[in-house]
């Protein structure tokens, strides 16, 4: 039996973390659905494509490569692991995931890596569409000032220069970008396991799944 785990939540409540760190105890696959995301938003940005241009972008997304190699995050053949975090494919990536045709590709591609291994994804749908039979669903949510908190200090260890304000309003407006869309917005799935990280630490967020999915 295959486990497969989804891990959904806002931007900075600690699920790629997580989910990375889950996947290294289990020994099992780890897949960062937001990392592919922001690779067809860079490749959007990169081809100076209109968000608006269906034609153009469906162009884009028959000849994109996604590869998740051991030396980092490649897009048709290019090290863009450092690239994919800056802030102007941040601006952009949820009005490019909000895209039907987008979506429709990147939701195939999952569920192909998913096949026939165990597997724990990260992203905004994965327990209410990509493995809606998923064994378990987290969903972990945390006050916007402490996701805010969070990135800032992640930025800071990169000395990329970002204030809280700027960060707080970058995730609220994605919040409200990801919760309202028409297809697959970001939503607790009814089966799924709300944890509020606020104040919990990284550790203990981890040793709660772990237990959870130990012990079901
Ligand atoms: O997880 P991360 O913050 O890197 O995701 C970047 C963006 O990608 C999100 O804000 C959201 O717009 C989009 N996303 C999505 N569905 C997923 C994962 C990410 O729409 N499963």
């Amino acid at each position: 039996m295959f486990l497969s785990i989804a891990v959904d939540g806002p931007a900075g409540s600690g699920k790629s973390t997580v989910a990375k760190a889950v996947a290294k105890n289990l020994g099992i696959t780890y897949l960062d659905t937001g990392a592919m995301y922001r690779m067809v938003t860079l490749d959007v940005l990169r081809n100076k494509v209109s968000i608006k241009d269906m034609e153009a972008i469906k162009t884009l997304l028959d000849k994109i490569k996604i590869e998740f190699r051991t030396e980092g995050l490649f897009l048709n053949n290019d090290d863009v692991t450092t690239e994919i975090r800056n802030d102007v494919v941040a601006n952009h990536v949820s009005d490019v995931a909000a895209i039907g045709i987008v979506r429709e590709k990147m939701v195939a591609m999952q569920r192909e890596i998913a096949k026939g291994q165990s597997i724990i994804m990260d992203g905004r749908d994965i327990g209410t569409h990509v493995l809606k039979d998923a064994s378990h669903k987290f969903y972990l949510v945390a006050s916007v000032e402490e996701r805010a908190k969070r990135r800032l200090l992640e930025f800071e260890a990169q000395g990329i220069d970002m204030t809280l304000e700027e960060l707080m309003k970058d995730i609220e407006r994605r919040d409200g970008i990801d919760s309202n869309r028409e297809i697959n917005p970001l939503k607790q799935a009814h089966d799924a396991i709300l944890v509020d990280t606020t104040k919990m630490t990284i550790e203990e967020v981890i040793n709660f799944i772990m237990s959870e999915v130990n012990h079901a």
